[in-house]
């Protein structure tokens, strides 16, 4: 997997996609992970990249024009459009707000632009991810949806299998809804059960007209192995059987034990695994074409730049060793920008193993319940047995 073009995009204006004190969306998290990238060499094993805003147009290919004006609106005059989702709690209205959303989805395309051109084989984009934005809505802390932008943008210039992968702790509802029926897009997303977390979709019966829609509803609490055991049972034979051309991914790291805002307690290393695995299965059923997005992360200090760094190496084909410790440079940074104490190491140290779910499901177990349910839900649709 060495030797292969990967390329990060970047722009110091990403960060200001910022909904003020208090929003857990805070843009240092961006900042301190490009900050721990860089101190430890990570960024010199890629090619770094600008990018331009998404354009109207561009938008448009996922966002209704009404939407996009009031958008415009509430960036020019900091004014709620509380009819178009903005001016929440959530998504509060900033001024702006225009510009730094467009610059993020720009961002997300110019990943996506270089994986189709072939100037690069992987590309990522740690600022985009923004999964929840609806046609005519922003929700859960997303104004446009970057990744359904790219994914359509894809669809446009001619590709008639996309991939998206979703590990973040959310449903990844917005590119969902955006390709429900749409048997070019393949769909997954692993998420904490919609019972007990934001924005309560995301249930295997949500399977699309052709069953490409996937939903991995995981109980909270579920952990490295449990994690791990469900991806291993859902992700490969499906990505196998579909044959995306392009392999999209959102890496939210909400799913760390210590996120403020979910529960489903993975460790970092249990992260790092996925991200390997990710790239394994972007290579062997991609052919290696992988554009890559952060997502959501709310421990803005030790979790999101550790999770991040860790996926900017592992893209780049140079992952980190665990126990690296963090540059004192870097934990000077942290102790100057937020007031915390940064973490000493890259990882939490733990041995993220799993069971394969092919020596057999246990049905009084939660995790293989949830894994039965989708598989049940979407296994048949692609001649793919649902049974261990
Ligand atoms: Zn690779
Ligand atoms: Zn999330």
């Amino acid at each position: 997997m060495n030797g292969e073009t990967v390329r990060v995009v970047w722009d110091d204006a990403l960060t200001s996609y910022d909904f003020g004190p208090g929003h857990p969306l805070a843009p240092v998290r961006v900042e301190l992970t490009m900050a721990l990238a860089e101190e430890l060499g990570v960024l010199d094993e890629v090619e770094m990249a600008g990018c331009a805003p998404a354009t109207d147009d561009e938008l448009a290919l996922v966002h209704t024009r009404d939407y996009i004006e009031a958008v415009k609106r509430v960036s020019a005059t900091g004014r709620p459009e509380p009819a178009y989702g903005l001016g929440t709690d959530d998504n509060p209205a900033f001024a702006g707000v225009h510009q730094a959303s467009a610059l993020i989805t720009g961002a997300t395309l110019a990943a996506a632009r270089a994986v189709w051109t072939g100037e690069a084989g992987h590309a990522v984009n740690v600022a985009g991810g923004l999964h929840h934005a609806m046609a005519a809505a922003a929700s859960g802390f997303c104004v446009y949806n970057d990744p359904a932008v790219a994914i359509a943008w894809l669809l446009e210039r001619g590709a008639s299998r996309v991939a998206y992968v979703d590990v973040d702790v959310h449903h990844g509802d917005g590119v969902q809804a955006r390709f429900y029926d749409d048997p070019r897009v393949l769909t997954i997303s692993l998420h904490e059960s919609p019972r007990t977390l934001f924005p309560g979709t995301g249930f295997p019966g949500e399977h699309g007209a052709q069953g490409t829609a996937v939903n991995v509803a995981l109980p909270a609490g579920c952990g490295d192995g449990g994690w791990l055991r469900a991806f291993h049972a859902v992700v490969p034979p499906l990505l196998r059987e579909f044959a995306p051309e392009v392999l999209l991914t959102q890496h939210g790291c909400d799913s760390h034990a210590l996120d403020p805002l979910a529960n489903l307690m993975l460790s970092l290393d249990g992260q790092r695994a996925a991200y390997a695995a990710l790239h394994e299965l972007a290579h062997e059923t991609a052919r290696g074409r992988w554009i890559v997005t952060g997502g959501g992360g709310y421990e803005l200090v030790r979790v999101v730049p550790r999770a991040w760094t860790h996926l900017i190496a592992e893209v780049s084909g140079h992952p980190l060793d665990p126990a690296t410790p963090t540059p004192p440079e870097w934990r000077r940074l942290v102790a100057e920008r937020t007031g915390e104490t940064a973490p000493l190491t890259l990882t939490d140290g733990r041995n993220p193993e799993f069971h394969d779910f092919s020596s057999g499901y246990d049905p009084a177990d939660s995790i293989d319940r949830a894994i039965m349910a989708t598989r049940k839900a979407i296994f048949p649709f692609h001649g793919l047995d649902p049974l261990p």
